[in-house]
């Protein structure tokens, strides 16, 4: 995370290099007041079925509409979230919007799985299957319904808690996925012992696939490990039409990416997913780049 937000040139990053000063503290107290004034705005990007084309779910990303800054992206203000603490509020902030989405989705005729971003220190919580419970049940969402999403950093930081709370989660119904994977410190033998059902292949794997042939092959090796434990695949970062068809043709189950639609303010998701159609049969072709 930290090299990433680098990597942004945050401002609001950069008020984290030294916690405790007047700048983080101030930053803190922004965040809480965010939250009080409503100023986080959930976001909503689609998820394919890329053999079918089918809208099958979406996963929530959070926008913080600042009053000074405007829409200020999730980098910015996410990894020192992590650090302070604070993201516990967010993620359940997070989560409410989801469950209240999965509903509204319900009662559109649409049956969409929710993903949702969880951090180390969520997993670090043991009362969150509870609470994730307790935002669901009032309103009748299946725990199936929702997906979470880790990291395997996240993981690895403490992988015997995080094993408890996701033991947890598991038995009670929440799907799991591997967000990013290929780019943390993975240990295949923890992946065996996870009981996730799906793996995300990080988007700079499936961004390159098309031009670099070990791109490709990474793709194509992580697909079939997935599958070999029985995980359902998705690719993040599906940005062309070219790149559909080449993951279709490797056997990847989903796809996520701007070809298919970008990240989108909640309201309009359902309009979005009503009015999508997926290209022809036969549009869809490519050239295996893999001998
Ligand atoms: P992520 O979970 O891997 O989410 C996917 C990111 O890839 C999103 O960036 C999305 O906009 C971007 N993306 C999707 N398709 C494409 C594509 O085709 N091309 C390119 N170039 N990018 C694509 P976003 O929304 O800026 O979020 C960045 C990261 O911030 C997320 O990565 C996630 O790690 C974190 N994040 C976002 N929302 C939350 C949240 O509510 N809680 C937590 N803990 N983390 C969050
Ligand atoms: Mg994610
Ligand atoms: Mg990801
Ligand atoms: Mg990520």
């Amino acid at each position: 995370y930290a090299a990433k937000a680098r990597q942004c040139g945050s401002l609001i990053y950069h008020a984290q290099l030294d916690a405790g000063s007047q700048e983080s503290l101030s930053l803190l107290s922004e965040m809480r007041r965010a939250v009080e004034n409503d100023e986080l705005r959930l976001f909503l990007q689609p998820k394919i079925d890329l053999q079918t084309g089918r809208v099958i779910g979406a996963e929530a990303l959070v926008r913080w509409q600042h009053p000074t800054r405007g829409l200020v992206p999730p980098m910015q203000f996410i990894p020192f979230a992590e650090q302070t603490g604070f993201i516990r509020m967010l993620s359940a902030w997070v989560l409410s919007g989801a469950a209240r989405f999965a509903r509204d989705a319900l009662d559109a005729g649409l049956n969409l799985r929710l993903s949702v971003n969880l951090s180390t220190r969520d997993l670090m919580d043991q009362d969150l299957p509870a609470k994730i419970e307790a935002l669901i049940t009032p309103r009748n969402v299946p725990a199936s319904a929702l997906c979470l999403e880790i990291t395997e950093s996240a993981i690895m930081d403490d992988p015997e808690r995080a094993l408890s709370t996701l033991e947890h989660l598991h038995a009670m119904g929440f799907k799991l996925s591997i967000d990013d994977f290929g780019t943390g410190y993975s240990s295949l033998a923890y992946l065996k012992r996870l009981p996730v059902d799906e793996l995300k292949i990080d988007r700079s794997f499936v961004m390159a696939m098309e031009r670099d042939l070990d791109d490709a092959r990474i793709v194509r090796s992580t697909i079939e490990l997935a599958h070999n434990l029985g995980l359902t695949v998705v690719a993040e970062g599906l940005e062309t039409a070219k790149a559909w068809a080449l993951l279709a043709q490797l056997g990847c189950d989903e796809g996520q990416g701007y070809f298919i639609g970008k990240p989108m303010p909640q309201e309009d998701f359902i309009a979005w997913a009503q009015a999508w159609a997926p290209p022809e049969a036969g549009t869809l072709t490519a050239e295996s780049v893999l001998a």
